[in-house]
């Protein structure tokens, strides 16, 4: 099965996928296992532009593989927030499942003609790449912020999303309901479900995906599954989790001295496992 039938699978039994970002080995693995253990179909991960360039698309892409054939796994990698049709491409000549064309700084216009251009190269590529398009202004970042300033005016307008998936033959669409990247810490994120479903009831096909899920309440989770989102992204958590154990382990005395890298990265990779199991769970609907 490839990705696209696990999400429509995902819509019929009313769940999520779980997407997550790495940029290193021990996180990958980490990220898979716990996808598996918490009884997931399978898992999304992804590279942003600069973890890509970290990694390298190549041996992401080998990694990924390799990962999921020691775990007898489903995996599929994604580009996350590529930006441009070059960088776009090179993620798919690297062989990777699914890319985000995210146009969404851009004119509406040039939007639907740089999505349109990633899908068609995709699919002649290979038919079963799938690939996502984004409407709407996602703020922030992936990181810890105080405020934020969210308004209806951000987000994506119903009429406009039906528009952009009909002319651009996208499979997947991210939209903009009150989430945004990163967490802020002086704010309450609240997600506007009612909107969302107005996006559905124009056109229900595409799978909706969620980005920003960290700060998010588990209840505003749920009722953007039971609305109709079958894909979640959730990074910004997972990179505090990583980072905090990481900064205990070097600030206490009995281990601060440990130069073995797997050593002192084995326990913050199992922070991030557990964290992932945490969040499969809530968007297996469990
Ligand atoms: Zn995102």
């Amino acid at each position: 099965m490839h990705l696209n039938d696990y999400l429509k699978k995902a819509k019929e039994g009313n769940y999520a996928i779980g997407h997550f970002n790495f940029a290193t080995g021990d996180v990958l693995k980490a990220v898979v296992a716990g996808a598996k253990e918490a009884g997931a179909p399978c898992v999304m991960v992804g590279t942003s532009e600069g973890e890509a360039d970290f990694v390298g698309l190549k041996e992401a892409v080998a990694l990924v593989g390799a990962v999921a054939d020691d775990m007898q796994f489903p995996v599929f990698l994604n580009a996350d927030h590529f930006k441009s049709f070059e960088k776009c491409k090179a993620a798919i000549d690297a062989g990777y499942d699914s890319i985000i064309a995210d146009g969404s700084k851009l004119a509406m216009a040039e939007n639907i003609a740089f999505a349109k251009q990633v899908t068609e190269y995709a699919k002649s590529i290979n038919p079963d790449i799938s690939v996502e398009g984004e409407l709407g202004y996602l703020k922030g970042s992936s990181e810890v912020q105080t405020k934020i300033e969210i308004s209806p005016a951000d987000y994506s307008k119903p009429e406009e999303v039906a528009d952009f998936i009909t002319q651009t033959g996208i499979d997947r669409m991210a939209v903009v309901f009150g989430n945004i990247h990163g967490i802020v810490t002086d704010q309450v994120e609240k997600l506007d479900i009612d909107h969302f479903s107005k996006i559905v009831a124009m056109d229900p096909n595409p799978s909706y995906v969620l980005h920003g899920a960290s700060g998010l309440k588990d209840e505003d989770i749920k009722l953007a599954i039971y609305a109709g989102i079958v894909n979640i992204h959730f990074n910004t958590e997972l990179r505090v989790a990583y980072h905090n154990k990481l900064k205990e382990e070097f600030s206490d005395p009995t281990t601060s001295n440990e130069t073995t890298p797997y050593k002192y990265l084995g326990p913050a990779a199992e922070e991030v496992k557990k964290l992932v199991m945490t969040k499969t769970n809530l968007f297996m609907g469990k």
